[in-house]
């Protein structure tokens, strides 16, 4: 029998450790990859709702273009309002009613408004008569806002220096300073210089709205004159909202003013046909906030490597402490030089077996040992000792039995059938033992024994029988050794 040897602490501590490692690395990764999904998610719905607003900007250039070429009527009726040096006109009627003004399309809010310098207001002025034909087209800037929730307002421009706002929140604070100014603007000049294409002003705070926005503007053209502009702003704070997948913000700068920080991760160039983009996007890597995210979407999966680490450093000092255990046990209960039984395992084992066959019990003695002891050396000695061991364990059965007890003297437990075939198999054992011997010393050495049958028994008196067992051995080593008595 092999001793067991329990795990070093280091081994109960850090092995799990190791577990938990690998376990951990597989959380992170697993939330590296959710991340990076999430990103590409996001930044392909801000590209599909850019694409939306391209269409809904490109859909109101060619009504205002075909309005130029067409002609319009006002369709609603207005208010006009003169405040300060400002002239704002809006519908009286904030529904438009089914029959009469819609062509059978049901009742829809609209809400939008006018605002220019006062001659807007008088009936008689060219511009008055420009913009009252053009509010035509005013209730489809308001349908088209309501479109999305990230569209703060779509408003046309007029180069007279009047705004079409809807909704009216842009109308509602403009100020002569900045319709006197419009034109003078750069976003004026660069959208009639990106004829047929969208251009994409912005990122700016805007001061009249107190937003972050981005304005993708249209030129509406009349037979080569530039009339004015359409222009669709977007709210990114909303545009650019990720709800809590995100721990960072996805952010848009535009690469003639700004460049790309550091901190960008995930950098893309905006680019789409028909539109003039200068832009880039990027995610705004923050690492306190990335880890303050991982720990909050995967407490779950950590919590749970916890306790396998914990689970597994109390399974090892348990199995430590059992190891140590059988240990002390089989310290107690074996021989340490040959691993079979001593006299204490011996007789244990005998107390636990039921003694239901006819068995032997035999005692084996080397001859002349101590001659063998002086000639060839002690530990020559402790070879055969353990050769014996090794022969007297190949040549029993599992419940069988085999101890030292101390010094060169053998105890066999032999099972079996009758008295002659149990004699017969000590025999054989005894033979072989000699046979074989001189495999480990030259001259080769001999063994006497003892052996006492006995029938099924339940009450078995091990003093007794290992006395009647040595007797016979004594009477073998008296009557010239190299035998079994029995
Ligand atoms: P006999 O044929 O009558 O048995 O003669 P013997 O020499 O074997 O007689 P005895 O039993 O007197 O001698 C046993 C010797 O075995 C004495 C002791 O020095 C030696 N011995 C006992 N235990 C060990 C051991 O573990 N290793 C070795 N090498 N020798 C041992
Ligand atoms: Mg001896
Ligand atoms: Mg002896």
């Amino acid at each position: 029998m092999k001793l067991q040897r329990r795990f070093s602490l280091r081994f109960v501590f850090l092995i799990p450790l190791l577990v938990s490692v690998v376990l951990s690395s597989v959380v992170v990764k697993s939330h590296y990859d959710l991340v990076n999904r999430s990103i590409s998610a996001e930044y392909d719905r801000l590209k599909e709702s850019l694409w939306r607003s391209s269409k809904v900007i490109s859909a109101l250039d060619y009504s205002f273009t075909n309005y130029y070429r067409t002609g319009g009527n006002i369709l609603v009726k207005h208010n006009t309002f003169l405040e300060n040096d400002l002239c704002k006109i809006w519908p009286i009627d904030a529904v438009l009613r089914t029959e009469s003004k819609s062509n059978g399309i049901s009742a829809v809010d609209i809400n939008y408004m006018l605002v220019g310098n006062e001659e807007l207001c008088d009936p008689t002025s060219p511009i008055y008569k420009r913009a009252s034909s053009q509010v035509a087209l005013a209730p489809v800037l308001s349908f088209m806002h309501d479109l999305d929730n990230y569209l703060i307002g779509i408003h046309y421009s007029d180069k007279e220096g009047y705004i079409v706002s809807s909704p009216d929140t842009l109308a509602q604070n403009v100020t002569s300073e900045y319709l006197d100014t419009m034109k003078a603007r750069p976003y004026w000049r660069a959208t009639d210089q990106n004829r047929g294409e969208i251009t994409v002003s912005g990122p700016v705070n805007s001061m009249v709205l107190g937003k972050e926005m981005m304005s993708l503007t249209v030129p509406v053209h009349s037979e080569e004159s530039y009339e004015g502009l359409i222009s669709l702003d977007i709210d990114l704070d909303t545009l650019l909202y990720s709800g809590d997948k995100l721990s960072s913000k996805i952010r848009i700068i535009d690469r003639a003013r700004d460049s790309v920080p550091g901190s960008a991760f995930w950098v893309r160039e905006l680019v789409f046909e028909g539109v003039v983009f200068n832009h880039t996007i990027f995610y705004d890597f923050d690492l306190e906030k990335e880890v303050k995210q991982f720990f909050s979407q995967e407490k779950y999966s950590l919590l749970i490597i916890l306790l396998v680490y914990i689970f597994s450093v109390l399974v090892l000092f348990y199995v430590n402490t059992n190891a140590e255990r059988s240990h002390f046990r089989d310290l107690a209960a074996k021989d340490p030089m040959t691993g079979l039984l001593n006299r204490r395992g011996f007789e244990a084992f005998l107390t636990q077996s039921t003694h239901e066959h006819t068995f032997a019990v035999a005692v084996f003695d080397i001859d002349n040992f101590k001659s063998i002891n002086d000639t060839y050396g002690h530990d020559v000695g402790d070879d055969v000792i353990c050769y014996i061991a090794d022969q007297l364990e190949k040549n029993i059965r599992a419940d069988d039995a085999v101890a030292r007890f101390g010094g060169e003297e053998f105890v066999v437990y032999l099972k079996g059938y009758d008295e002659k075939q149990l004699i017969r198999s000590l025999e054989r054992v005894r033979i072989a033992i000699s046979e074989k011997s001189t495999e480990v010393i030259e001259q080769g050495f001999t063994v006497s024994g003892g052996a006492e049958i006995m029938g099924p028994t339940f009450d078995l008196d091990f003093v007794e029988l290992f006395k009647l067992a040595d007797e016979k051995l004594y009477q073998a080593k008296t009557s010239g050794k190299n035998k079994l008595i029995y």
